[in-house]
């Protein structure tokens, strides 16, 4: 066979491979778009566990009319322009290729009006991305994306679905992850119609610790310790329970870097170090933990999803978290009597 160049259908599909792997990878992709355009309200509703539709409205700064065919191209962005902003990446999305991998195994409409603008527009492109409509629409100063049939034109993607149910836990489950990233951030999803959580804003220290008893469990959010800490320009906050309270049916293992949520190996060794020998087999470490660094010192470019960070000065964050956490938790003493509900 002879050498030829993809369609730009294809090589989205291709690129939609690594980052849609399940609705809830639209879903991420989408949040983290409404987050980067400064919204504070954002709507999720899903249809059949987000095969049938997933919408995603936001309050944030929009997309001008000239730029909609531009955000659903690929390797379009507005987020860096050159190397040297993946240096210091403050952003969550940066690689451009988010709206164009999904416009291209689904039906996706984008609505969207910027403060500048009197009205709104609306752009399509259905499992395709050169060939988009344009047309008047009516929306408030924000961005809708409505993503129906995923991986319609995927038959082998879409076997690999599992129930409604299913994926929509996955889903619920990114909702909250989230939800605990950014507490100034009101929340609404729903399934099939259905209110499934709804998160105002959560301004004051009692109200985070209300979203976390909400998100986390009462227990969790009564009985951790709050941990605040930082070290050379490196500042750990969150709570973390203490080992006897640690039941596995809690199931609240949150950390994030930088506010990007993350399963890091460095920091779930440095959980577990923490803990010690109190964290018996039949315990499961619940923590809620927020890492900052300077955006200079941790690599996001790892991994298309970005599920993983580097770390420049990696030993030196392990060990600050391994002691900070040890001092935390020192600092409770063990209860003998923990009620976990
Ligand atoms: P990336 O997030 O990596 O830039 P995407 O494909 O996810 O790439 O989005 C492309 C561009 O479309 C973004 O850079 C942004 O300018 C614009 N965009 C996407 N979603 C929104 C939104 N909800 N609000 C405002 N702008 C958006
Ligand atoms: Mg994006």
């Amino acid at each position: 066979m002879s050498i030829q160049i993809l369609s730009p259908q294809l090589a989205n599909q291709i690129a939609a491979g690594e980052v849609v792997e399940r609705p809830a990878s639209v879903v991420k992709e989408l949040v983290e778009n409404s987050l980067d355009a400064g919204a504070l309200h954002i709507e999720i509703d899903i249809e059949k566990g987000g095969s049938k539709l997933i919408r995603v409205r936001d309050n944030g700064s929009g997309i001008a009319e000239h730029e909609l065919v531009l955000a659903l191209s690929r390797h379009a962005t507005s987020k860096i322009t050159e190397l040297d902003d993946l240096e210091a990446i403050s952003s969550l999305g940066f690689r451009g290729e988010a709206l164009a991998s999904i416009s291209s195994v689904s039906r996706l409409t984008l609505t969207s009006r910027t403060e500048q603008q009197t009205a709104a527009w609306q752009a399509s492109a259905a499992g395709r991305d050169m060939d988009v409509d344009i047309r008047p629409a009516a929306h408030p100063v924000g961005t809708s994306i409505e993503v129906v049939d995923l991986f319609f034109n995927t038959p082998a993607r879409r076997k690999f679905l599992r129930t409604d149910k299913t994926e929509f836990g996955h889903i619920d489950e990114l909702i909250k992850r989230l939800a605990l990233s950014r507490y100034d951030v009101g929340w609404v999803l729903t399934h099939n119609g259905q209110r499934i959580r709804q998160l105002k804003p959560a301004l004051t220290p009692e109200q985070r610790q209300q979203r976390v008893a909400a998100l986390c469990s009462k227990a969790f959010a009564e009985y951790a310790a709050e941990i605040e800490n930082s070290y050379q320009g490196i500042k750990l906050w969150g709570w973390i329970l203490h080992p006897d309270a640690c039941q596995p049916q809690l199931n609240c293992q949150y950390s994030y870097v930088n506010g990007r949520m993350m399963r890091d190996k460095l920091l779930n060794h440095a959980i577990r170090q923490a803990y010690g020998e109190r964290l018996t087999d039949d315990k499961v470490p619940a923590f809620v933990l927020y890492l900052e660094i300077d955006p200079r010192q941790v690599d996001v470019n790892v991994h298309p999803a970005k599920h993983e960070v580097r770390f420049h000065q990696s030993r030196l964050i392990h060990d600050f978290v391994v002691s900070a956490l040890a001092d935390a938790l020192r600092q409770i003493a063990p209860q003998e009597q923990l009620i976990v509900e």
